[in-house]
């Protein structure tokens, strides 16, 4: 391997502990509150997660958990009691929902000022006009990675392979408001390894196992890779193939321990936004 190893795991830490004396030289303890419709293990597994980091913060976190019938006029009233709650700085509810209730409609519930997934319309357009006050954590977690291994984006070109609401277009956004050029790649995309050989940073947002493979890399370019991809035997796999890119590249994430630390670290950064802008 001749890459640097991008720790993500070591770096959304140190983010975690910059939160908690932010927090503590707050003077007040933000709220988060954190609502899951049904009991997904996968979902109540992030849930709790995030709960714990926000306590370990010195957030004061809450979860609402609701029953998987939970009716879609049910789940706004819950967000409308949040959203007039003064004490709750940060709203998120763990996506997916349950079949029948939108998403759409539950996010453009949200109060954008509590919005800290960062996916309203309002705060989506905001980041699109290049001035992102609560931008989704995924992509804001690479940012700060980029940024942590002094990776130069300004005038680089970067890929971002995927176009997701929650990953690929709000992480080109926030490639191109750092002056990135950017493209976007999907599954239409004609000859992406070829799109993929001419950026200095790929972007791997796809959510298939080992897509991304060293021939595709630009020697000496940045990949970071979100996917998490669990195999028949259980273990967690990126997007890009490690070893063959690993050897190619400047610099790498691994997965686990690479993106994935930061979404949640991002959320507390979020909330911990949140809360001084709505508190003043
Ligand atoms: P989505 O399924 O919503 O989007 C996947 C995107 O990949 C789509 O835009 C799709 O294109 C594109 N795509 C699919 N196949 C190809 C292909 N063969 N070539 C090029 N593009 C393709 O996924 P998400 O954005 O939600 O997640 C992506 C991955 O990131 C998943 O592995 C997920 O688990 C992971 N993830 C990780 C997080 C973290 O914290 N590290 C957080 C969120 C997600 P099209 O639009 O044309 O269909």
């Amino acid at each position: 391997m001749t890459a640097r190893l991008i720790d993500g795991k070591a770096i959304a830490a140190r983010l975690r502990e910059h939160v908690a004396s932010r927090v503590a030289a707050l003077g007040f303890s933000p709220g988060l509150a954190v609502v899951q419709v049904g009991d997904d293990p996968a979902s109540s597994v992030y849930v709790r997660t995030k709960d714990r980091a926000a306590q370990q913060a010195g957030l004061r976190a809450s979860s609402l958990r609701l029953p998987a019938g939970t009716t879609q006029r049910d789940l706004l009233a819950t967000i409308e009691t949040l959203n007039r709650d003064d004490g709750v700085d940060g709203i998120l509810v763990q996506l997916p929902l349950p079949s029948g209730l939108s998403p759409h409609a539950v996010i453009e519930a949200i109060d954008p000022a509590k919005d800290v997934d960062g996916f309203h319309p309002l705060n989506v357009g905001l980041l699109t006009e290049g001035r992102p006050i609560l931008a989704p954590c995924t992509p804001r977690g690479v940012m700060h990675l980029l940024d942590t291994m002094n990776v130069p984006i300004s005038g680089a070109r970067a890929i971002v392979v995927g176009r997701s609401s929650i990953v690929g277009r709000p992480m080109a956004s926030l490639l191109l408001a750092a002056d990135a050029t950017v493209t976007i790649a999907h599954s239409r995309t004609r000859d992406l390894a070829a799109e993929c050989r001419r950026a200095d940073i790929v972007v791997a947002a796809v959510g298939r196992p080992g897509m991304i493979t060293g021939d595709w890399i630009k020697p000496g370019a940045t990949v970071i890779d979100v996917g998490i991809n669990r195999l028949a035997d259980g273990r967690l796999t990126g997007d890009v193939d490690f070893e063959s890119c690993a050897a190619v590249a400047g610099a790498i994430t691994p997965v686990p321990g690479g993106v994935g630390p930061m979404t949640v670290a991002c959320l507390l950064e979020n909330t911990v936004t949140a809360a001084i802008r709505r508190r003043g």
